[in-house]
């Protein structure tokens, strides 16, 4: 479940970003959060942080290509792996 998302803020990739196994980090940039994975987004603390930091700076887009029109926080957020909600 939720193996293409960002573990930061959801955002759904077309890859894992964790690899297949989920202990494989690709260290590719988030385009939504710009987590690099296998950075902070290492353990659940480090993601949390890292989202905390995210959203106090007003969600920020690495990528603002990639915003969609209708793009929702919550809703992506949802998205989020479990255990690092
Ligand atoms: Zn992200």
């Amino acid at each position: 479940m939720h193996k293409n998302n960002c573990r930061v803020c959801g955002y759904e990739l077309a890859y894992p970003p964790w690899g297949d196994d989920g202990e494989d980090p690709s260290w590719e940039i988030c385009p939504c959060c710009g987590t690099e994975f296998g950075y902070e987004d290492c353990t659940p603390v480090s993601a949390k942080r890292k989202r905390e930091q995210w959203i106090a700076a007003g969600c920020p887009w690495f990528d603002r290509k990639k915003k969609s029109l209708d793009w929702d926080l919550k809703r992506q957020c949802e998205h989020i792996p479990e255990v690092f909600k």
